[in-house]
């Protein structure tokens, strides 16, 4: 089996369920030691540490509320405490509010900018203190950076699209530290937030090339390749996984 994650360790903000859960489970299986944060769901979050580790991985469930700025940064913190550093992030943690731009609350909107955006910088900062060379940061923006198609996603759409300026500054300022940035922008993937089965699912197939959901196995792949070594000349870039959604 191949593990060109080896000895590296991963903190994987949001990572208890969807494609946060198969991104963990992809970067232990590629070698990785996988802590896993999580807001409120605990249970989820440690039955998925304990399946990485009868599979023979290593996984960690921490709280870690993306939305608390000090408890995202003591919950990094602690994972580097335990086990020396961190060589990847990635930024998974997001909501999805959708609503009328005339009656959008300034509390979703707060509540959106602080998960989806300040959340990325927050565990940026705190997992910069603990990488050297060879770290990778890979946050999960969406395809609605790019296209907003249905009504309601405006709030939703800027805080996605806010993760490609951020990325490309950031990898400017951590290139010469060996440090790599970057975004993945899935299209409809099946998960709580957007299920296969809903009626808007065929809506938005009727937009793409290849008219599905993808699978979260799909995207963890992309995230495990911006993490691996061999990603290394890779970086301020938004990679596109939607089945043609935005094409
Ligand atoms: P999901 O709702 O299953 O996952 C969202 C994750 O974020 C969950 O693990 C949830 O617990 C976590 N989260 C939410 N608030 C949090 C908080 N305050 N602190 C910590 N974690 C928190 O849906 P998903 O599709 O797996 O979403 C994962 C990411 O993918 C999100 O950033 C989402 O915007 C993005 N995305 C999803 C789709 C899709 O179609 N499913 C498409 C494009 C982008």
């Amino acid at each position: 089996m191949s593990t060109p994650l080896n000895g590296k360790i991963a903190f994987i903000n949001g990572g208890s369920r969807g494609i946060g859960a198969a991104t963990a489970r992809r970067l232990a299986r590629d070698g990785a030691t996988v802590a896993i944060g999580y807001a409120a769901s605990a249970a989820a979050a440690e039955a998925l540490a304990a399946d990485i580790a009868a599979a023979g991985g290593t996984a960690l469930a921490i709280r870690a509320d993306a939305a608390d700025a000090a408890a995202l940064k003591g919950a990094i913190d602690t994972v580097a405490d335990r086990f020396g550093r961190i060589d990847i992030l990635v930024n998974n943690a997001g909501v999805l509010h959708l609503g009328d731009v005339a009656q959008f609350s300034l509390q979703d909107f707060d509540r959106t900018v602080a998960i989806n955006v300040r959340s990325v910088f927050v565990a940026a900062q705190a997992a910069l203190a603990h990488m050297g060379e060879g770290g990778r940061i890979v946050n999960v923006s969406s395809t609605n950076a790019l296209r907003m198609p249905f009504a309601g996603g405006a709030v939703y759409a800027m805080s996605k699209s806010a993760l490609t300026g951020l990325a490309k500054g950031m990898a400017r300022d951590l290139g010469p530290r060996g440090i790599t940035v970057n975004n993945v922008q899935p299209g409809p993937i099946d998960t709580d937030m957007n299920p296969a089965d809903a009626e808007f699912g065929a809506v938005m197939h009727g937009l793409m090339a290849l008219p599905r959901h993808g699978h979260p196995d799909e995207v963890a792949a992309m995230i495990a390749y911006l993490a691996s070594p061999e990603a290394a000349f890779v970086t301020g870039a938004d990679l596109l996984i939607d089945g043609g959604f935005a094409a």
